[in-house]
């Protein structure tokens, strides 16, 4: 199965590709993570995707290409792959398609978690994530057991320095202009599902399981 989870910065992209991963076995490959650890090993990616994520900006379209060009051909993406806030531009939508045709894939499904933009900023600024093993939780929605502390791992959480309200709001713009658009390019391709991310977690996860086992 090859996946594409769509929706707003906070929409939980990463909360539901975690779940997927975990049924149907198969790698999540999230550009937000794929930078976050290049800023962290002080790569010269990493340089370059700083400066456009603390402005709540896009990195250029050939570098996030780049870097999924490389990771999908990865033995690992062999039976498929959940990408998760990639494509967010119509170039980077164009490009996945053509890195597909040359790996000789298509996209199964594009899963779009739909959450309106009053909601994501609190969703934002709540996130909190493990330092260890990279789970996600909320301060209020979807609070570990014990504050700051990993439930998995123990691992010590941590917030983002892009989960703020001033960075957030440019994200969510940034959302808007450039990555709503390609909803229209995936429901022309007859591949495209709308789940209502206003529910609680399980439910959108059951509701995503529904889509995906209902496809087989
Ligand atoms: P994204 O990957 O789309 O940016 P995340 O999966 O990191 O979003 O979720 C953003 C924040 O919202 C996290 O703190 C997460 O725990 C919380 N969250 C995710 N799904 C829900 C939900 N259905 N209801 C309430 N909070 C949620
Ligand atoms: P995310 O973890 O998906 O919220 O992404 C965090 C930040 O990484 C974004 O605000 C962008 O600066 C950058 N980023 C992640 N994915 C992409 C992408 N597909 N194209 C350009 N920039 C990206």
């Amino acid at each position: 199965m090859q996946l594409l989870m769509m929706g707003a910065p906070g929409a939980g992209k990463g909360t539901q590709a975690a779940k997927l991963v975990d049924k149907y076995k198969i790698p999540q490959i999230s550009t937000g993570d794929m930078f976050r650890a290049a800023v962290k090993d002080g790569t010269e990616l990493g340089k370059r995707a700083k400066a456009c994520m603390d402005a709540g900006q896009l990195v250029p379209d050939d570098v996030t290409i780049g870097i999924v060009r490389e990771r999908l051909a990865k033995a690992d993406c062999a039976n498929g792959f959940i990408l998760d806030g990639f494509p967010r531009t119509l170039a980077q939508a164009e490009a996945l398609t053509k890195i597909l045709d040359e790996l000789g894939k298509k996209l199964t499904q594009v899963l779009n978690i739909h959450v309106p933009s009053e909601d994501l900023i609190e969703r934002a600024i709540g996130r909190r994530i493990c330092k260890n093993c990279g789970a996600t939780y909320h301060v209020k929605f979807n609070a570990p057991k014990v504050a700051d502390v990993c439930d998995a791992c123990n691992g010590e959480l941590f917030q983002r320095a892009d989960d703020n309200e001033t960075t957030m709001k440019n994200r969510l713009s940034v959302y808007e202009n450039s990555t709503r658009p390609l909803i229209d390019y995936y429901k022309a391709e007859g591949i495209y599902s709308e789940i209502d991310g206003r529910q609680p977690i399980d439910k959108v996860t059951a509701e995503l399981f529904k889509v995906l086992d209902g496809m087989k």
